[in-house]
């Protein structure tokens, strides 16, 4: 094969003024959106300064890299192509607490391990927000009964949202940031926990016979499953 690009291409200025000539048109319109459209040709918008910088909180949170369980597992997987947890500005994990605001607590954590878990969370940037992800992080989950393990991630640091499940699919935790962001958004700052209807419209799964089953023993105050792994299936 020879080594001189083709004539066509050398020599012709076509593909260039083409490609600019369809995109630009008359008039450059690169620039516009349906927000620039509605705001006409005033290029200001005004807002309460709190409003303003709760929004730009909410739609720009960063992650702190942060995994300790079987829960992690999912939450990668919400990271991952098939979610996306980016599309929401809040996707790309950090290596370091001091570039991160928001760190999700996926798994168990152990007495040994709690007084680490605090320290990250010291070191984090304020304001700083806690996503519990998991039946571990919210009560101990199965594990509750373990003399080493430490009943919820509130007893160490405060939590703002909850997401109930064993491992949560990828869309509660999805659902559970979304809802953080919009609670940061609004200035909100009380803890609380996704309810498993809220999820409900997330789940692409038919419910199976298990699930079914422990329905009825999840308390819903609290939303702690109480699991008897002896008498288990
Ligand atoms: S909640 Fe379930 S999946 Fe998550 S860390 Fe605990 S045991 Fe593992």
């Amino acid at each position: 094969m020879s080594d001189t690009p083709k004539r066509t291409i050398h020599e012709s200025s076509d593909p260039m003024t083409k490609t600019r000539e369809a995109r630009m048109g008359d008039v450059d319109s690169r620039f516009n959106s349906r927000l620039r459209e509605a705001f006409g040709s005033s290029p200001f918008i005004l807002t309460k300064f709190d409003q303003f910088m709760n929004w730009a909180r909410g739609s720009s949170m960063f992650m702190l890299q942060f995994g300790i369980a079987c829960c992690s597992l999912e939450m990668m997987h919400t990271y991952a192509v098939k979610h996306d947890l980016d599309r929401f500005g809040s996707g790309v994990p950090r290596a370091s607490p001091r570039q991160a605001d928001t760190i999700i607590i996926p798994g168990t954590i152990v007495s040994k391990f709690a007084p680490r878990m605090k320290r990250v969370y010291d070191q984090m940037a304020e304001p700083k927000f806690v996503v519990n992800m998991g039946s571990c992080a919210i009560s101990g989950g199965p594990f509750q009964e373990g003399y080493n393990v430490v009943k919820g991630a509130e007893e160490v640091i405060p939590v703002d949202i909850n997401v109930p499940g064993c491992p949560p699919r990828p869309e509660a935790l999805l659902y559970g940031v979304v809802k953080l962001q919009e609670r940061i958004s609004q200035g909100e700052s009380a803890p609380v926990t996704v309810k498993p209807y809220e999820l409900e419209q997330f789940g692409d799964l038919e419910q199976d016979e298990l699930t079914e089953k422990l329905a009825d023993q999840i308390d819903t105050d609290d939303l702690i499953m109480r699991y008897n792994w002896a008498d288990s299936p």
